[in-house]
């Protein structure tokens, strides 16, 4: 079975525009961005959905939120605004199933539930 997208754009088997990595965290462009800064962050661990994660993620759950923090700030955003999402299962919209936030930001961003 082929390896998940993500587990191998981690590992860099598959190319990237990194724009943040820590010890459990790895985030790049979206390759088809739906705001100025369109970026994903992903654990480096495959896990495929939220509802997946138990209490033994809470740390690393914690961390992809402050990750998202720090690239807010490195981009220059923070103090504009940004918006995360985190699409779970068929419903939610969720294509790739390797557990990932969405970080848009750079205009404004309307309620669109759709
Ligand atoms: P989701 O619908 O939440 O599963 O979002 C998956 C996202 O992955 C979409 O926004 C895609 O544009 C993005 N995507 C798919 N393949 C790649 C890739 N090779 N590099 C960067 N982003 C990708
Ligand atoms: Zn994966």
């Amino acid at each position: 079975m082929p390896e998940c997208l993500f587990c191998r754009i981690v590992k860099g088997d598959l190319p990237s525009r990194k724009v943040y990595e820590d010890e459990l965290t790895f985030a790049f462009d979206d390759i088809n961005p739906k705001a100025p800064v369109h970026i994903l962050i992903v654990p480096k661990i495959h896990l495929p959905t939220l509802v997946d994660a138990g209490p033994s993620e809470q740390e690393l759950l914690g961390h992809l939120l402050l990750a998202a923090n720090k690239i807010a700030k490195e981009k220059g955003i923070d103090g504009r605004g940004f918006r995360l999402v985190l699409n779970c299962n068929p419903e939610g919209g969720q294509v790739v199933y390797h557990l990932h936030i969405h970080l848009l930001g750079g205009r404004q961003m309307r309620w669109q539930p759709a």
